[in-house]
């Protein structure tokens, strides 16, 4: 089979778009560099990238859509958008069949779709000899040989890239991301955080519900130290790992976890108010305090909060969270308390930025 079968696909700018793509250092923009990638490649408007995360077992979808927009001076040009959905109730029924077909049969799948005349053409994504994703995409024609052999190529070069990216984004002990991965996704994140903060609004412009506000926690050990001197490291290490996992079991798969150092944590996540974002971490604390861990019982937890605004830097929302941080852990301990709070009540002084010093 010669390359010629397919000359829409170029080979030097596929080149180069994998040259591109291994250049980039965090997962996510990974993943829509592919769809970008793959997208003209195939001549398709549409793909979609099913995630299915082991450690969360959400399933996350990043969808791209490349538009044709024809401006008034003729000129066409293709209009890229990038979205993620982290609902599984929103996965077409129709896709969510062809997802398990993949998954049980580890290769490519195609069907027709019921509600167009295209097919929808369905590609397992390996990480390691596991699938950790699917890539679907609609067409109305089948994919030759060749346009198979590349696809099949461009995915196993990414799985690759993945695998490495992601292995040096995250704890080895836990799993969870790293504090690398937080201070290099710190900008991305809040780009994206200073565009979901729009209220929603009713058709006359009423504000009907107010929007979805980002929170920023730092969790601490309480006298971590101790459990270490009493019981020795490994031991330490098994609570680190179960509070992680308590952590996991307490935050929707959407929100970010992080191992900041230590034996700190940091979770990114959204909630209605800080009365919402306090009950939130105040589970998350209850259910660290109520477990048994192995040999050394009761372990619990101090937490600081802030308010994730975009329009403050995030190096000081995050001394603003261990500031209030600081004030769980003078204040007894095994406590959550939030910097706003504080600075209204004037428990603490006005904000001076300088780089967070945890504990
Ligand atoms: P506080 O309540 O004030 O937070 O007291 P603490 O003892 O938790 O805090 P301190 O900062 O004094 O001690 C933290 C300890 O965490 C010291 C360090 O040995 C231990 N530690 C840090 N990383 C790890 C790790 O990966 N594994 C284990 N087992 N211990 C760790
Ligand atoms: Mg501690
Ligand atoms: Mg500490």
């Amino acid at each position: 089979m010669s390359l010629n079968d397919a000359p829409k696909m170029q080979i030097p700018s596929l080149l180069h778009k994998l040259g591109k793509m291994t250049s980039i250092r965090d997962t996510a923009l990974l993943e829509q560099s592919l769809l970008k990638t793959l997208c003209p490649m195939l001549g398709v408007l549409d793909a979609s990238l099913y995630r299915v995360d082991d450690l969360t077992s959400a399933v996350r979808v990043l969808h791209h859509h490349l538009s044709r927009v024809v401006e008034s001076d003729g000129i066409a040009r293709l209009v890229e958008r990038n979205e993620e959905i982290y609902n599984e109730a929103n996965i077409d029924p129709e896709i969510k069949g062809m997802l398990q077909n993949v998954r049980l049969l580890g290769k490519p799948c195609t069907r027709k779709s019921s509600q167009t005349q295209d097919l929808l053409i369905a590609y397992p994504l390996f990480g390691g000899r596991e699938i950790c994703g699917v890539l679907v995409f609609a067409r109305d024609r089948e994919v030759t040989l060749t346009e198979d052999a590349i696809v099949k190529g461009v995915l196993e070069v990414y799985a690759n890239y993945y695998d490495l990216l992601d292995i040096s984004q995250r704890d080895r002990l836990t799993g969870l991301l790293n504090r690398q991965a937080l201070e290099n996704s710190f900008d991305r994140i809040w780009t994206i955080l200073s565009r979901t903060d729009e209220p929603v609004r009713s058709p006359d412009g009423r504000r009907v519900q107010a929007a979805s506000t980002h929170w920023i926690a730092i969790i601490d050990v309480d006298h971590f130290k101790n459990v270490n001197d009493n019981f020795g490291h490994v031991v330490g290490d098994e609570v680190l790992l179960l509070i992680s996992r308590l952590m996991m079991a307490e935050m929707r798969g959407s929100d970010l976890l992080f191992r900041y150092g230590g034996e700190e944590f940091v979770v990114l996540f959204s909630a209605k108010d800080c009365e919402d974002a306090t009950a939130i971490l105040e589970r998350l604390r209850g259910a660290v305090e109520r477990h048994g861990f192995p040999q050394v019982g009761q372990v619990t937890v101090s937490i600081g909060l802030s308010m994730a605004d975009p329009n403050d830097l995030p190096q000081e929302v995050l001394s603003w969270a261990d500031r209030a941080l600081y004030q769980a852990k003078k204040t007894g301990r095994n406590r959550v308390c939030d910097y706003q709070s504080l600075r209204q009540r004037g428990e603490v002084e006005a904000p001076s930025y300088g780089g967070s010093e945890l504990f």
